[in-house]
């Protein structure tokens, strides 16, 4: 069964995943597997990211973690059951990347409802279901 859950969350969403992470900690509970919450900070424009601190990305992982940390809390996780990530970059090849380098047999992610500019762009779940090299589980939001 699964050892090592990955629960990519996006924390701009005002529910900040938690549909996902509800589904993550109770296959968790039944599998006894540790999670690990990760959330992205996304990729700033040159043009923009010129203007700003150096360590703006730093600060915004921080920040990140912090707030992945009062999820925890929140969801009552118990110390040593979990572990928090953060990475900068392109969301889907960061999902990808923390998915390899942990050792996850299992990504836990939610969708939306596709529109059209999934048909046209594809969507944060459906990269992340065609590369991964282990399980993934679609939380349909
Ligand atoms: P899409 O609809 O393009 O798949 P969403 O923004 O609806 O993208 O996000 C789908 C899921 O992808 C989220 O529920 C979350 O699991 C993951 N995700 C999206 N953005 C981030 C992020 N910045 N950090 C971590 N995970 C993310």
């Amino acid at each position: 069964m699964f050892k090592k859950i990955l629960v990519p969350i996006d924390l701009s969403q005002s529910d900040s995943g938690e549909a996902s992470l509800v589904k993550a900690v109770e296959m968790a509970g039944c599998t006894g597997a540790s999670l690990i919450l990760l959330n992205v900070v996304a990729d700033i424009p040159n043009l923009v990211a010129n203007r700003l601190p150096t360590d703006y990305s730093d600060e915004m992982q921080k920040s990140a973690a912090k707030m992945l940390d009062e999820l925890s809390s929140k969801h009552k996780l118990s110390d040593g059951s979990y572990e928090i990530r953060t990475a900068h970059g392109q969301t889907y090849h960061e999902i990808l990347d923390a998915a390899e380098s942990t050792g996850a047999d299992l990504i836990v992610i939610a969708s939306h409802r596709p529109d059209i500019t999934d048909y046209l762009l594809g969507s944060t779940a459906a990269k992340v279901v065609r590369h991964a090299k282990c399980s993934v589980l679609v939380v349909r939001g």
